[in-house]
């Protein structure tokens, strides 16, 4: 057998969290799709296949992606700040959102196209991370979900080797996937797209509740946890619906940072313009005003709301420009002027 041809067949593993059915049925559990697939057909994320009664995932060990990124892209600021974050990807998505910044990838299964990627197998992941100095692994750009068995045995090998794992996600997993990944898993970024459960239904096809539900979950669990909400002129940009999430967030807990980031043009949204930056100044101050203690402004360079100020005394703990992170005012994980705990995981 070939070398292209023994990869390919490593690419497609039997699937995790399935329950087979009747004639010949299988009900995938990873995601709260739920997607049950007949014999020969494949689930909503188009990576997900039953075959004769088996439901595999096509996807296995096959990178669309693979770059060594600030842990800071994620985004995730109380996280080891400052640190590099090997990222990893396979096409394929749960989601359609209309406004997708990776489409390219997340798309790609749609429409019948091939399949794209390379063999890059767990310990050549773990090995490559280690290599260029990475303090974790990502599982991002597309959605983690439903490349899970590959993230799934990465991360264990990740942890082996003394790395983080964190999953940058839409939310969608089923709390079976959350709770078997968990041990592995020490950070997430959850997109919260919105607050309406019809623009959830129109924009991204999918439902907000259970996005909800895994914030709960998630927290439940102990991983650290931040959110973000890209703000989309005319879509994610209204009042009520920032104010929505940002109540969401406080009822979780006060102290999990919200990400408010500027929408660029793209996908099928090419006709919107840019989140103005009054717009997101304004949704950051509504999310400090409704007693979140971190909110942060994204996609905006130089910006002030990129940097995090102390709960307690308003001090500058650690500056940022883009992706360029200086820790200033944080002594062992509390400010170095009034001495207040400030949240999050692997902070100096
Ligand atoms: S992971 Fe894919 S196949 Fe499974 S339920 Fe979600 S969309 Fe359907």
């Amino acid at each position: 057998m070939k070398l292209q041809e023994l990869s390919q067949k490593a690419m497609m593993r039997e699937a995790m969290l399935y329950e087979p059915l009747a004639s010949g049925k299988v009900r995938c559990e990873l995601c709260r799709h739920y997607c049950v697939i007949a014999d020969g057909r494949d689930g909503i994320c188009r990576v997900r296949a039953n075959v004769g009664g088996t439901l595999y995932t096509l996807v296995y060990g096959r990178a669309i992606a693979a770059n060594v990124d600030p842990i800071e892209k994620k985004p995730l600021f109380h996280f080891h700040p400052g640190s590099r974050s090997y990222s990893i990807a396979t096409a394929g998505c749960n989601f359609q959102c209309a406004f997708c910044q990776n489409w390219d990838i997340s798309q790609m299964p749609k429409g019948g196209r091939r399949l794209a990627g390379r063999w890059f197998p767990p310990e050549a992941v773990v090995a490559a991370a280690l290599a260029t100095g990475c303090a974790s692994i990502a599982y991002t750009y597309t959605e983690p979900t439903i490349f899970f068995e590959y993230a799934y045995d990465t991360a264990q090998l990740a942890h082996e080797a003394g790395l983080k794992n964190v999953f940058v996600s839409n939310g969608y997993m089923t709390e079976k996937a959350l709770r078997r990944i968990a041990p592995y898993l020490d950070a997430i970024n959850v997109d919260v797209k919105g607050f309406s459960e019809a623009r959830y239904k129109r924009v991204m096809k999918a439902r907000l509740q259970p996005v909800l539900e895994s914030l709960h979950v998630i927290k439940a669990l102990g991983i650290w946890l931040e959110v973000t909400t890209l703000v989309i002129p005319t879509i994610s940009d209204d009042e009520a619906g920032l104010r929505g999430i940002a109540a969401a967030i406080v009822d979780l807990d006060a102290g999990t940072p919200w990400h408010v980031t500027q929408f660029h043009p793209d996908y099928r949204l090419t006709e919107l313009p840019r989140t103005p930056l009054e717009t997101l100044q304004r949704a950051r101050h509504l999310g400090l005003d409704a007693g979140l203690r971190y909110v942060y402004c994204g996609n905006v360079p130089g910006e002030e709301g990129e940097n995090t100020f102390c709960w307690g005394c308003g001090a500058l703990l650690i500056e940022r420009w883009g992706y360029r992170t200086k820790v200033i005012g944080l002594r062992e994980g509390a400010c170095g002027r009034c001495g207040s705990k400030i949240d999050g995981a692997g902070l100096p």
